[in-house]
């Protein structure tokens, strides 16, 4: 068989996962670091880490797999196809958690991955491209910075030495943290050293949104991902006492403030509904009742789907904080602080995503996600899509995140599909 094609694919001739392994799987990973209220903290690189992957890796080796690990803790479970030339078609995401994470967040990507592995061994499934389960290093970004950290050593987006030297608030270095653990492995982390390029890499994801639930819809086909600006705004006037100073003598970096973080959302707005804008930090100097506030600290978010979008942003953010100081009385600094593309998924694989919805009639919508994923930085080497499911009222990066299984099952059926669609079935 030549180009794998889609009518070969009738969904009665599928393998099906096993939703109830999948959802024990879950619930095992997640008693590793289970909070009081439902919850996991499993911070990267940390002791209770360690034993989510030695988990994970024990379950690939039952599965038939192979595993490697790279020289950023990166670990690849392998699937041997029947063409071992062919660069393996890959899935995987984290297993790395917020301090007061959720049990789906990023373990999903990767159980749902190993459920597709394991029903594949179940029916004697073979692929002609081999098949490769990925968990990325420290995604979270909550104990170390940079945020998707071993994707992005794999994609080249910064070096493996300054991914080594990233220290914790304990001043604990990951090169020290993945000795400790045992996961400073042998193999080249980045595609640059020779880590091998995938043939094509899909993520599931729960959605961390409302879209899919307010719709009704099971699979969110995701097309790509937002590109992302953020800056550190400063806005320097003059503190000084409440009552002795008038009104127009003032030099209020709050008052000069507050027009400018309405400005974030109103440029937001403006782009709507492609565009995100938001100010979720700030700080007040020096933050007293009875003093005129001299310096006012804040953050912005944009995110745009493409790239002019952002631009666009970017321009009419300069033209407000130009405004603000337009009469002198304060001073205001824009330092940006990251500078994420776009990322267009590979239309292709998406396509493949939205078939196996369709030919389950599973309810799906097209959908690009707002929150930064391993397959962002993945898709800058390789052809990558996502799948989401929706999750309860759209919240992650919490304890009281949840999913309904049979929404979970949905997601990794159509992995299952798409993967298989892409690697081949071997006769
Ligand atoms: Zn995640």
């Amino acid at each position: 068989m030549n180009a794998p094609d889609t009518a070969a694919l009738a969904a009665s001739a599928l393998p099906r996962i096993d939703a109830h392994r999948l959802w024990d799987s879950l619930m095992a990973l997640a008693a590793l670091g289970a909070t009081p209220k439902g919850g996991v903290c499993r911070l990267a690189l940390s002791d209770l880490d360690r034993e989510a992957r030695d988990l994970f890796v024990r379950w690939a080796r039952e599965a038939g797999c192979t595993v490697r690990i790279d020289a950023i803790g990166n670990v690849f479970a392998r699937r041997a196809g029947t063409e071992p030339g062919l660069p393996a078609v890959a899935t995987g995401s984290h297993i790395d958690t917020q301090p007061t994470g959720g049990k789906f967040d990023g373990n999903y990507g990767v159980l749902a991955g190993l459920e597709v592995l394991r029903t594949l061994a179940d029916h004697g499934v073979r692929t002609r491209a081999p098949l490769e389960l990925c968990v990325w290093t420290n995604e979270e970004g909550s104990r170390f910075v940079p945020v998707m950290m071993g994707s992005g050593v794999y994609a080249g987006a910064f070096s493996l030495q300054h991914a080594l030297d990233a220290a914790d608030r304990d001043g604990v270095r990951v090169r020290d943290a993945l000795a400790a653990i045992g996961y400073a492995g042998p193999e080249p982390a980045a595609l640059a050293d020779g880590a091998p390029r995938f043939g094509a890499f899909f993520e599931a994801h729960i959605e961390q949104g409302p879209v899919l639930e307010d719709a009704g819809d099971v699979i969110g086909v995701v097309t790509g991902a937002l590109g992302q600006r953020w800056y550190d705004v400063v806005v320097t006037g003059l503190e000084a006492h409440a009552g002795p100073t008038p009104m127009d003598l003032r030099r209020d970096a709050l008052q000069a403030a507050l027009p400018l973080m309405q400005a974030v959302d109103r440029i937001a707005r403006a782009e709507a509904p492609h565009a995100r804008g938001t100010v979720g930090w700030a700080q007040v100097f020096p933050n007293s009742r009875n003093t005129i506030p001299g310096r006012v600290s804040f953050t912005v978010d944009f995110r745009h789907t493409d790239e002019a979008g952002l631009a666009r942003m970017d321009g009419a953010l300069r033209e407000a904080i130009a405004q603000a100081q337009s009469d002198g009385r304060v001073a205001v600094s824009l330092t940006p602080v990251v500078h994420f593309p776009p990322a267009p998924f590979d239309p292709a694989l998406v396509a493949r995503v939205r078939a196996a919805a369709q030919r389950h009639g599973l309810p799906h919508r097209d959908i690009v996600s707002g929150a930064g994923h391993d397959a962002v930085y993945v898709a800058r080497t390789a052809p990558a899509a996502m799948i989401f499911v929706p999750c309860k009222d759209g919240i992650s990066h919490n304890e009281i995140e949840d999913a309904r299984p049979e929404h979970l099952a949905a997601g990794c059926q159509v992995l299952l599909e798409a993967m298989l669609e892409t690697a081949g079935r071997a006769a």
